[in-house]
């Protein structure tokens, strides 16, 4: 989608602090981090969040969680815990409607979230 922020991000015609991508996925930091280690994991196609995902993406979605997993070990946050979350809708808190991944860690995190 020629207007999707995060379409762009992964094309690279606007840039952002990618720490991990492949065929697949792109992952990067978020410009508002909400936590120590708040990263994005997005998939290169377009899908608007996981409500409008097919079984076809069943496997995209395990590599969305296999790369934040990866990312938690490799930024030092796997030991202490962290948080996976998709935010769904406008209760949900979705600002963004590509589909997106939050890691979450560096910090206690409060639960229930707000
Ligand atoms: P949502 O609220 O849709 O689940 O999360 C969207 C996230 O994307 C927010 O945490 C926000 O800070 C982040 N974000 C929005 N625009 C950009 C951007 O242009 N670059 C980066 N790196 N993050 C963004
Ligand atoms: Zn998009």
């Amino acid at each position: 989608m020629s207007d999707c922020i995060f379409c762009k991000i992964a094309s690279g015609e606007t840039p952002a602090n990618i720490l991990y991508e492949d065929d697949a996925v792109v992952a990067f930091a978020d410009i508002n981090p909400q936590s120590p280690e708040h990263i994005l994991v997005i998939p290169r196609k377009h899908v608007e969040n996981v409500a409008a995902l097919s079984p076809d993406d069943a496997e995209l979605v395990g590599r969305m969680v296999a790369a934040a997993n990866k990312l938690a070990e490799d930024r030092g946050v796997a030991a202490d815990g962290y948080r996976l979350v998709f935010n769904v809708g406008r209760h949900g808190g979705q600002a963004v409607d590509h589909l997106h991944l939050h890691l979450l860690g560096g910090r206690q995190l409060g639960w229930p979230p707000g």
